[in-house]
């Protein structure tokens, strides 16, 4: 398959074409394809959930057409170039990450260029998916239907008084709380 397209995508709203989003591209489109998911289409029943934000995710975005807008994407920050792709029709979830010596293996695919950075940018457009990414197949820790959840949905906080969408909300005693208002969130008052 020609990567071209989707690195030109990746790439396009940046100063750069690197390595990492060469990795989100074919991870992507790989992702797809386990999914039985054609590139050239939008598929709604595909979630795929990055375990890193920046370039890596510009190529995922780029291969998949998922967005965090569509909520067809989420970002679970591991702070790791791994994503996983989910089909909720199905239910099926597959990780896919490079494998632990991608870098290693680049050099033996550009053995011409002893810049290892550049050796990656050619290898990684190059290199078959055996070696350049491992699939794994995963049971998740959440039910995906929750996550989706429905159009519509919304209570208040009988706290905070905000409103909560998707369902996010938690009951505590019967009443209604925001996350940050039960549990602590990212932010308090200052
Ligand atoms: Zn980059
Ligand atoms: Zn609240």
């Amino acid at each position: 398959m020609d990567i071209k397209p989707f690195l030109d995508i990746a790439s396009r709203d940046h100063s750069h074409l690197c390595p990492r989003q060469i990795l989100g591209v074919r991870i992507g489109l790989k992702g797809l394809a386990v999914c039985d998911v054609d590139a050239s289409s939008k598929a709604k029943h595909l979630l795929v959930i990055s375990e890193t934000d920046g370039c890596f995710v510009d190529g995922i975005i780029a291969a998949t057409k998922c967005t965090v807008g569509h909520r067809t994407l989420r970002i679970e920050d591991y702070g790791k170039i791994a994503a996983t792709f989910i089909n909720a029709k199905t239910n099926q979830a597959i990780r896919i990450s490079p494998t632990l010596d991608v870098r290693e293996r680049a050099n033996l695919y550009a053995t011409e260029e002893k810049r290892r950075y550049f050796a990656q940018l050619q290898a990684y457009q190059s290199m078959p998916d055996e070696e350049l990414m491992t699939a794994q197949e995963i049971e998740l820790n959440f039910n995906i239907r929750d996550v989706i959840s429905r159009a519509g949905k919304r209570v208040n906080c009988e706290k905070c008084g905000e409103e909560i969408i998707n369902e996010r909300e938690r009951i505590i005693e019967g009443k209604i709380y925001c996350k940050p208002c039960a549990e602590g969130g990212y932010y308090q008052p200052a």
